[in-house]
């Protein structure tokens, strides 16, 4: 029972990862990844474990009451700052040295010590247009 469970669990990360640019709702996770396992239920439960477990991020799309989930590697984001757009959902990893310069430039001149886990909220490219 357990290793079926973790089985679920792998195929469905592998899949976030590989798309770990992109935010999906529920429904696209179970679409795209057209694997008879994850059922609605199963991807349901396990969507829910990983957001507690911290890999994944979880938002509403936008102004519908939809979620959007999206895979957040914990060591590769270490070091950076985060933008989140309000209206797609989506997660962007600021590069470092970006991220750097903003700390930097804000402590400087305001003393103010930004949280590593600061994400900025605002609009991405896609959706301004
Ligand atoms: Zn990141
Ligand atoms: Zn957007």
């Amino acid at each position: 029972m357990i290793t079926y469970h973790t089985h679920q669990r792998t195929a469905l990360i592998d899949f976030l990862k590989e798309n770990s640019d992109k935010a999906f709702t529920i429904e696209e996770i179970i679409v795209k990844t057209d694997n008879e396992e994850l059922s609605r239920s199963t991807v349901y439960r396990l969507m829910t474990k990983l957001v507690n477990d911290g890999l994944v991020h979880r938002t509403v799309k936008g102004n519908s009451r939809s979620f959007v989930y999206q895979y957040i590697a914990e060591e590769k984001c270490e070091g950076h700052l985060h933008m989140k757009c309000t209206d797609c959902g989506k997660v962007y990893h600021l590069d470092s040295s970006v991220s750097s310069v903003i700390k930097e430039d804000i402590g400087s001149s305001t003393g103010f010590e930004i949280d590593s886990h600061t994400v900025i909220l605002g609009r991405c490219n896609t959706c301004k247009k």
